[in-house]
């Protein structure tokens, strides 16, 4: 019987232990602020972040929402980026993405401070994840890294092969992975014989970005697999990068969607507003 890990509770019990740093910090009259800024209306971003300013009032960190208009000049938002940079009140800065075509993405988060990029996607940070030195790392994986720790799953020594390489999901994973000592493997498009590697894995973490892509002829018996995936099924329904009903019975341990890699985002998103005042 293959165990299902369950990010719901993970994410919770973080967001409790870091409700209870934030007390402590507040009573050394250590306050924090996360600045959130979205450019237009999607409605996905409005859920997210709907979803990051609740975690904020439920830890106690203080959110600062700036809901700009959709046609804001990227000029316009570089400027807020900068006075927010200069701003001591403000520990952590996040800009929602995507933003709307006629902003460079890259431009915008390489003028985020490194010292409050709580999205871990600057060069800076980056490299810092690369050479081992201290910094923000991107928090999805961040949180696959907690999610496998906390059900008691071993990465030490492990064959552990990622399939996707962007920068915010699969590149930080895979140092992360390596920075707990196991054996990566990088897939993606250009891979030959896919299955090939991905059946010689202990953990298998799936950001593909395809639906239900990964089943059983993927897995090797017994290994542990996460869906970093996230999408609507026909039904409307959520669904991820690995067909759960045909994988999981494979699997000594997997995540669900939703209820596995998801919430575990914005609980390292807490994390690294926390970790930017400690
Ligand atoms: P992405 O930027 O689209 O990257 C997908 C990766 O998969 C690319 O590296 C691509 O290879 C690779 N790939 C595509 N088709 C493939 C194939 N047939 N065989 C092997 N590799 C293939 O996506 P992402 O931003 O990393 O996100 C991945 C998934 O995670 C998405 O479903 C996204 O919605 C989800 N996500 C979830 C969370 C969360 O909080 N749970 C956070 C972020 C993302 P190339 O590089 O060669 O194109």
């Amino acid at each position: 019987m293959y165990q299902i890990i369950d990010g719901k509770k993970i994410s919770q019990e973080i967001k409790d232990e870091l409700r209870e740093k934030v007390t402590a910090l507040k009573a050394e009259g250590k306050d924090i602020c996360l600045a959130v800024i979205q450019v237009g209306s999607d409605p996905a971003s409005s859920v997210y972040v709907g979803n990051k300013k609740k975690a904020c009032a439920y830890i106690g960190i203080e959110s600062l929402a700036y809901e700009l208009p959709e046609e804001t000049t990227q000029d316009e938002l570089l400027a807020l980026v900068r006075r927010l940079n200069g701003d001591d009140k403000v520990n952590g800065i996040l800009v929602q993405l995507p933003l709307p075509k006629h902003i460079d993405e890259n431009a915008v988060i390489q003028t985020i401070s490194p010292e409050k990029d709580v999205d871990g996607f600057n060069e800076k940070n980056v490299g810092a994840l690369c050479v081992g030195s201290k910094g923000f790392v991107s928090c999805t994986p961040l949180g696959i890294i907690q999610l496998l720790k906390r059900s008691g799953v071993e990465i030490s020594g492990k064959h552990c092969v990622v399939i996707g390489r962007s920068n915010i999901v699969g590149k930080p994973m895979s140092l992360l992975l390596l920075r707990e000592n196991g054996t990566v493997t990088i897939c993606h498009s250009r891979t030959q014989n896919l299955k090939e590697i991905t059946k010689q894995a202990d953990i298998l973490i799936a950001a593909v970005g395809k639906p239900k892509f990964v089943d059983d002829t993927f897995i090797k018996e017994g290994a542990v697999v996460i869906d970093v995936g996230i999408h609507r099924n026909e039904n409307n329904k959520l669904c991820g990068d690995v067909d759960f009903e045909k994988a999981a019975p494979h699997t000594s341990a997997i995540t669900p969607v939703p209820g596995g890699v998801g919430p575990m985002t914005i609980a390292m998103l807490m994390y690294n507003c926390v970790s930017s005042v400690e």
